[in-house]
């Protein structure tokens, strides 16, 4: 008998087609680098949260029939005791708690999350603990308390594994939801275990489901799903009226935020739109030269890799910069990464930056408030550095927003309702993308780095890796470039 898991329960719970296709077409996961990373990062948590309670007893068993068995004698024997990923099955339900203690009559349980606490995410983790808990409930177990055991922004590398968590008690949250998940259990039951795969219902939640062509016909593309921060109620709101594609809809249905007219007319011409091109000129012939294309990327782990980050902290390891001195005149490139991942190198980063930057009167970023942050960040960390401090805070202030140059005048269907660097490129400058790397994206660079850091690859494929980091980081400005050429060319015609 095929159980059904908190996973299949919860992805029943967003959508009952996706929780059908969980449980009865699971597909081979490959996971990216940065999805790989997270998932041994988030089991290395998991390890290291055992340590708040060391007494416990690991339920080693993976077989959750077994599991079960072994937990519930346990359970029977013993007075008091704590165990670690304990199975407890509830008809067709199935739930491994990371940590239960039993203490006379009743359990205490305990989700082993690898977020901040206080994170934004916390509202899915009580939904997590809400099953567990219903499915342990539902067995006859009293459940005291109910707790999410979450990364302590107080902890430092060197640390005692016990300062890496704190313990939220969230029993009340989880005791509103309970009696509302124990009356989904049932017609969840009938749902999975069903051959019939149900029929689902087009909405909001759709938006990004790889499913919709296969529940509807339909194609995101040229969509309602592309106009940016619709939100819920007005994306549902559209698809009541009958609505889906871009072009069906009446211009007035949008209102008159001009970046989703912008989208709506060219989704609907199937062109580039390009609105207020005398403001943009003006913006354009405001950048003093020579101008600076700059990006950082930054790693960031639960178990800081330096002395004085915080878990998740991000710390610049690289940057590339393009100048670009006259408007007519060649590129020059600068560039920086780590020699050393294993050391702290961000105040050889900071100084080498600074010299790269002294001639730059415009600094160019995409989605630049990242870029600004980071500079005043290293200028807080190097602040017994005054010189260094004051001139990084003062490029700081330097930025014109290229995603903000776009976003504001220009819209072409290729976009997909995003400004990301990687949307644009493509879209407005042919021939020039990010095909054949290594390394796919921001998220991808930062755990190849992190890997690095800890020693994770072999001698013989750093340079290679490197190598690729620093491609990786030089198509991004290169981009900015284009992007920027591509905007002075579109404003002067
Ligand atoms: S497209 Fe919508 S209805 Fe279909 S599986 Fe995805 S979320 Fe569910």
């Amino acid at each position: 008998m095929k159980l059904i898991t908190k996973k299949m329960f919860l992805e029943y719970d967003y959508c009952p087609v996706r929780g059908w296709i969980e449980r009865n077409e699971p597909r081979e996961f490959r996971p990216t680098i940065a999805e790989d990373f997270r998932m041994k990062e988030g089991l290395d948590v998991g390890r290291r949260a055992r340590s708040l309670f060391p007494e416990g007893i690991l339920i080693e068993e993976m077989d959750p029939f077994e599991a079960s068995f072994i937990t519930e004698r346990i359970i029977g024997d013993r007075e008091s005791v704590t165990l670690f990923e304990p199975a407890f099955i509830s008809g067709d339900f199935v739930s491994r708690a990371d940590v239960v203690i039993k203490e006379g009559e009743s359990l205490d349980v305990f989700e082993v999350k690898s977020s901040l606490a206080g994170s934004s995410n916390t509202k899915d983790y009580i939904r997590d603990l809400s099953y567990t808990v219903s499915v342990i409930e539902s067995l006859g177990h009293r459940v005291n308390r109910a707790c999410l055991i979450m990364v302590s922004r107080m902890y430092r590398k060197g640390d005692e594994d016990r300062k890496l968590f704190e313990i939220i008690d969230v029993t009340d949250e989880v005791s509103a939801q309970k009696s509302e998940i124990k009356a989904k259990l049932e017609p969840a039951s009938v749902i999975l275990t069903s051959t019939l795969i149900p029929s689902g219902s087009l909405g909001y939640k759709c938006r990004d489901c790889e499913h919709l062509r296969r529940c509807f016909g339909l194609e995101r593309k040229l969509s309602i799903f592309e106009l940016p921060r619709l939100g819920a109620d007005k994306t549902d709101a559209l698809i009541e009226r009958g609505y889906f594609y871009l072009e069906e809809l009446p211009r007035e249905a949008l209102g008159d935020k001009p970046l989703l007219q912008r989208v709506f007319r060219g989704a609907k011409e199937g062109r580039i739109v390009f609105d207020e091109p005398e403001e943009l000129r003006e913006k354009l012939n405001s950048f003093k030269y020579p101008i600076g294309y700059l990006d950082f990327e930054t790693a960031a782990s639960v178990i800081p890799l330096y002395d004085g980050l915080a878990p998740y902290e991000g710390i610049p390891y690289q940057y590339s910069l393009h100048i670009r001195r006259e408007v007519s005149d060649v590129l020059e490139h600068r560039e920086f990464l780590f020699d050393n991942p294993s050391r702290d190198e961000s105040l050889l980063l900071a100084e080498r930056l600074v010299e790269d930057l002294k001639d730059c009167r415009t600094l160019m970023a995409h989605h630049a408030s990242v870029e600004r942050n980071i500079l005043r960040w290293l200028s807080n960390r190097y602040k017994d550095f005054p010189e260094l401090s004051e001139q990084l805070i003062s490029f700081s202030e330097m930025f014109v927003d290229s995603e903000l140059l776009v976003k504001n005048h220009i819209y072409h269907p290729d976009f997909g309702g995003s400004f990301s660097i990687k949307r644009l490129l493509p879209a407005l400058v042919k021939g020039v993308g990010y095909e054949g790397l290594f390394i796919h994206n921001g998220d991808d660079a930062r755990y190849v780095f992190v890997n690095m850091a800890l020693g994770n690859y072999r001698e013989s494929e750093i340079e290679k890796i490197r190598r690729d980091m620093l491609e990786y980081c030089r198509m991004d400005t290169l981009a900015m470039v284009e992007i920027h050429g591509f905007l002075c060319d579109l404003s002067s015609e």
